[in-house]
């Protein structure tokens, strides 16, 4: 699995599936979650609705991901994940891991070959985004080394980009990147 960092907009980035930052209500937000539902259209908050009347009625929880089409985003899936808000105590990595962790198990469950992560809790939850990146490239790691590990079930995600919307936050996760082992 490949991991590549570049500097964008996630919203425009031609992957399988490009994950969301959402929060539990799935109901939309601002930050990438904004971004995501005013460029895939109202059928996104739709498909939304309906995971909430069906699977989800009390919401996405913390850690958690479920996956929704696209529609109008060049990608196919958008994968809706809820980062833990520093904001409300939620101070445990953990939390962090599993967002990255679920996002790939569902990617891949879907047979996506790409995906694309925002910085996950970075930005209104408060995270610090050279924990953030630590934490991501970790639980990427760990998700590729536990699908090789298991042979016949392999995974088929050969591609994880980070799409970083700003400047600084694409060079933490760069400086992140070149100094993990
Ligand atoms: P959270 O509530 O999980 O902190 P935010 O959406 O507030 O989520 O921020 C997560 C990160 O996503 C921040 O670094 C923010 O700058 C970034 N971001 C905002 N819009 C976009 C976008 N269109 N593409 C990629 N990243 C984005």
């Amino acid at each position: 699995m490949r991991i590549e960092i570049l500097r964008g907009d996630i919203t425009t980035r031609r992957v399988d599936a490009i994950v969301n930052a959402a929060n539990s209500s799935l109901l939309g937000g601002g930050g990438v979650d904004g971004a995501i539902h005013r460029a895939a259209g109202t059928e996104l908050l739709e498909a939304c609705r309906e995971l909430r009347r069906t699977q989800l009625q009390d919401g996405l929880p913390v850690g958690d991901a479920a996956a929704t089409p696209a529609f109008r985003l060049p990608a196919r899936w958008v994968i809706h994940t809820v980062g833990p808000n520093r904001h409300a105590g939620q101070t445990d990595p953990a939390l962090l891991a599993s967002c990255f962790r679920q996002s790939l198990r569902v990617a891949a469950g879907l047979g996506a070959r790409s995906i694309a992560f925002p910085a996950i809790s970075a930005g209104i939850y408060g995270w610090d985004a050279g924990q953030v990146a630590e934490v991501a490239f970790d639980a990427v790691r760990s998700f590729s080394s536990s699908a090789s590990a298991s042979g016949a079930e392999d995974s088929p995600l050969e591609l994880v980009e980070f799409v970083l919307f700003s400047e600084e936050t694409t060079a933490v996760f760069r400086a992140v990147f070149n100094s993990s082992p």
